[in-house]
């Protein structure tokens, strides 16, 4: 049985969180691979709203087992909220169907204070996190003086922990950032308890991939944010700090990549940016508020107005490239109706040279020029189409041409939130 990874090809929220819960209806295992709580899936299912930062949405389906794997950083108090609401709305949340991997980095309040404290700092020059600790919390994994899930459950070596760490991040806080300092004790208190709840869950995430696996179970390994904020191969240093890229799954879940078969791209018909870095086919005209307001375009964990533009297939073919795609979702075509024409960015221009890869520099990509192609636009209301050939021509002529561009086939459409307003052109599990 296939395993799917399921990638963002853009810069995030290009509406995984609807095309991963319509492929969760196959997987008996879903799993989370990197990022933490600045993700933000929205999900419509029979007209109720559900917001996911943390736990995948495979959560919803009966019989689906959730495991959040060591890639990720994981707020606890983000989390077990998250649980509680999934309580509150009557379902039930055990081991059998949530895991946390026991080496999963833990975000500590220490690092949320940093996070914030020094974006304030730097002023203009902002990256534009969400200030929820992430960042810091990815630096000090690598620094090897990260909490881990191991050790959040036990109140020993959290304390030891806490001990050798704090001294220079409150030094860090303090005297570099004029922010407040905190005590062994106050975060002891806490965060031992939510490691108490959350004991139950934790388990070796690794090897229970490998068991559903072994036993033929199809998982779905989903990624958070997007390819071009991957921290190797994103637009650097707009970036987020882990790996969205599919490869990304193989270590931040623990299985070798021989077992990624199949790796879906989600592509929202147009593109969107949060936060700083730069943009080649933003519009900042009255395509842009269409954008905005046709795709009701403000991130779903910090509400902000996102940056909006047309579609560019230079992006596009690096995820391709990148990621290994073997088939791409479209998002959100909806959205484009009543727009004429359509236009796709085919190149960048530079100096009044094309070139159809991304420079590795802010400074250069900056200078780069989308180059357009147009096709003509469509009237008709996409939201009620079922099947494929149901398509207006210039629909159709549209998602062709992205796919020629892209070089990789179109699997899945999606015409509106809702899990119904959806074309499976080919199951990415077949
Ligand atoms: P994600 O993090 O990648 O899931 O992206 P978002 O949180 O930005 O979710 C995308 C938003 O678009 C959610 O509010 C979805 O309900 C909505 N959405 C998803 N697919 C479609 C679609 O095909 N058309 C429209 N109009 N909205 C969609």
């Amino acid at each position: 049985m296939p395993n799917v990874v399921v990638v963002g090809t853009q810069w995030g929220d290009e509406g995984k969180g609807k095309i991963v819960d319509l492929l969760t209806r196959q997987a008996k295992m879903v799993v989370r691979y990197q990022g933490g709580n600045n993700a933000g899936h929205t999900l419509v299912v029979g007209g109720e709203k559900f917001i996911f930062h943390l736990v995948p949405s495979g959560i919803l389906h009966p019989g689906t087992q959730c495991c959040i794997g060591n890639g990720v950083v994981l707020d606890p108090e983000v989390f077990l909220m998250e649980i509680d609401r999934l309580e509150g709305r009557g379902f039930k949340i055990g081991p059998e169907n949530l895991r946390l991997s026991e080496r999963t980095q833990v975000i500590m309040p220490y690092h949320q204070r940093l996070d914030i404290a020094r974006e304030e700092k730097k002023g203009a020059g902002k990256i534009g996190t969400t200030g929820r600790g992430i960042g810091p919390c990815y630096e000090d994994k690598v620094g090897r003086r990260g909490i881990r899930v191991a050790d959040l459950i036990d109140p020993d070596s959290l304390k030891a922990k806490l001990a050798d760490i704090l001294p220079e991040k409150n030094f860090f806080l303090e005297k570099f950032l004029g922010a407040q300092p905190f005590t062994v004790e106050e975060i002891l208190s806490k965060y031992a308890k939510m490691g108490a709840r959350l004991k139950p869950l934790v388990a070796n995430v690794s090897v229970l991939i490998d068991q559903a696996v072994k036993q033929g179970k199809n998982v779905l390994f989903e990624g958070a944010q997007g390819t071009h904020l991957d921290i190797d191969h994103g637009t650097y240093p707009y970036v987020t700090s882990s790996n969205p890229v599919a490869g990304g799954a193989a270590t931040g879940a623990g299985v070798g990549p021989g077992q990624l078969h199949r790796v879906l791209g989600i592509v929202k018909a147009y593109t969107t940016r949060v936060g700083s870095g730069p943009f080649p086919t933003e519009c900042l005209d009255k395509i842009g508020d269409h954008l905005v307001e046709c795709g009701v375009e403000f991130g779903s964990t910090t509400g902000r107005r996102r940056r909006c533009g047309w579609l560019d297939a230079v992006v596009l073919k690096d995820s391709a490239r990148l990621n290994g795609l073997t088939g791409l979702a479209i998002t959100k075509l909806d959205v484009l109706t009543t727009l004429n024409p359509v236009k796709i960015c085919v190149a960048y221009e530079v100096d009044g040279v094309q070139r159809d890869t991304i420079p590795p520099t802010i400074k250069d990509l900056e200078r780069c020029r989308p180059v357009y192609e147009e096709v003509p636009g469509w009237q008709e209301d996409l939201r009620g189409v079922r099947r494929f050939e149901d398509f207006p021509a210039a629909t159709k002529n549209y998602l062709k041409r992205v796919e020629e561009l892209v070089g990789v086939p179109i699997q899945i459409v999606s015409v509106g939130p809702d899990r119904e307003e959806t074309i499976v052109v080919q199951n990415p599990f077949d």
